[in-house]
């Protein structure tokens, strides 16, 4: 997948942008006396059923916010009409609202890729939600490809396989696989979620890194935005082929509690398979330990930001690596149980003259056989901007570092850049409004 560039070429006015008036629809309404805003979009069923018998009401009623929110996508109390009325008023005098998280803004990619700015959730009276940035990319940007997804239907459990995929003399080649479903599948899409405001990571080629870490999003903030994306594209559940990357603006498993809780969100609630989701990290080891842990049942797969053939190199590019080396990454990985044909994706940013080199490809190859997993590569030649001194690498050594890879026997894909004309391309997510 890929998440954001910065591109000169886009101006203010230009007629790519769509503002959408993004009306408060609670009327301002929101407070309660103590003056917090408590939302409820982003509890589970077990959490809504507490707060129902905290109510005095009995735990049922918390499924039926449950289909309300995340079924139905109501996004108002008063709209629950299968709740009584006084509960709904007394929910709305302690402050409870449901805050769904909304699109804001949209900006639209002459490759129909679009970019949003999405409102979060405000915490309390003073504090007005940042907005996050999500990114939905009709087709894909073959980023998945040859990690397992294909051939898993969408929703949960698994449906019948609607792709598969093969290789021949040019790669890997998709073929429609017979779809058991009498509604044709519209959208083959992936949507690329934000886990943080900025990140504390700072890796040096990454846009995103330069706002440092603003805050964490909480999990109804994470899984609102596959929803809100959900609601602009009436995308069906069971019907549409929707993946998800968390690959967007932060670090995953530096918010790991809540992209978490957010998976389970979409799994269990909205019913989405996590077979059809993958998780990006820049190598947080203590993270990738827990991620080992999680049932397969509530498990997206991984990808790894490798970028570098070697530590000295991955040193220098991402500084997290002097806290976990590319060594104690893998030995973390090798803990994770994967499923049948499920494979590790190794995401290698190509910096030009620094990372991208027919030699570094050699190694970047040995070191994946080395792991033992198996892997596949995926190749991002880098998106520019502004303050980060590196340069796009040339067409020829992206091609001849994807050819060098798949001849040493390492399955690898070029990511398709996506969206570059309004910056929404990978790492360069950073709330762009204006040129
Ligand atoms: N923080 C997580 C996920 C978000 S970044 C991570 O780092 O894995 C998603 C992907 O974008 C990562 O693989 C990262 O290496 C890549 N990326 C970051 N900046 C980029 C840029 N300027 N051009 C291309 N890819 C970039
Ligand atoms: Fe953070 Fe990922 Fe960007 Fe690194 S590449 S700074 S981990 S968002």
């Amino acid at each position: 997948m890929q998440c954001s560039i910065l591109n000169p070429a886009v101006t203010r006015d230009s007629s790519q942008f769509v503002r959408l008036d993004a009306p408060d629809p609670s009327g301002g309404s929101r407070v309660s006396l103590d003056g917090r805003r408590r939302p409820l979009f982003g509890l589970d069923a077990e959490a809504l059923a507490v707060l129902m018998v905290e109510a005095g009401e009995p735990a049922w009623r918390g499924k039926q916010f449950v289909e309300a929110m995340y079924r139905q996508g109501l996004a108002e109390l008063n709209e629950i009409t299968t709740l009584p009325k006084p509960l709904r008023q007394k929910l709305a005098a302690e402050g409870w609202q449901i805050d769904r998280p909304r699109i804001a803004q949209v900006f639209q990619s002459v490759d129909g890729t679009e970019r949003y700015l999405v409102q979060g959730q405000a915490q309390d009276q003073d504090q007005t939600a940042q907005t996050v940035e999500t990114v939905w990319m009709p087709e894909g940007d073959d980023g998945e490809s040859g990690d397992g997804a294909d051939g898993e239907g969408q929703e949960n459990p698994g449906a019948p396989g609607l792709a598969s995929e093969t290789w021949d003399s040019d790669g890997p080649q998709h073929q429609p696989a017979p779809v058991h479903s009498e509604r044709p599948s519209r959208h083959r899409a992936t949507i690329c979620v934000s886990s943080q405001v900025g990140c504390a990571v700072n890796c040096q080629f990454c846009l995103t890194a330069k706002l440092g870490l603003q805050r964490n999003l909480s999990a109804g903030e994470i899984a609102g935005q596959v929803l809100a994306v959900f609601d602009r594209h009436k995308v069906e559940v069971g019907r549409d082929r929707v993946n998800l990357v968390f690959m967007g603006m932060g670090e995953p498993f530096l918010n790991y509690e809540n992209f978490m809780a957010a998976v389970r969100l979409l799994v269990q609630e909205v019913g989405l398979s996590p077979r059809r989701m993958t998780v990006s990290t820049s190598g947080i080891v203590p993270g990738i330990e827990r991620f080992a842990q999680e049932p397969p049942e509530f498990r997206p797969k991984l990808a790894i930001s490798l970028n570098a053939p070697n530590d000295r190199i991955r040193e220098e590019i991402m500084p997290i690596n002097r806290k976990w080396p590319i060594e104690a990454v893998t030995y973390a990985v090798r803990q994770v149980k994967l499923r049948p044909r499920e494979r590790i994706t190794f995401e290698y940013v190509l910096l030009g003259g620094v990372t991208d080199q027919p030699e570094h490809a050699v190694e970047v190859a040995r070191l994946v056989r080395r792991t033992g997993l198996p892997a596949k590569v995926n190749l991002i030649a880098w998106n520019p901007g502004p303050g980060i001194a590196y340069t796009t690498p040339r067409p020829e050594a992206v091609e001849k570092f994807r050819t060098t890879l798949i001849g040493e026997g390492i399955p690898a894909y070029l990511r398709k850049p996506r969206g570059r004309d309004i910056y929404a391309a990978c790492g360069q997510l950073k709330r762009t409004v204006e040129a």
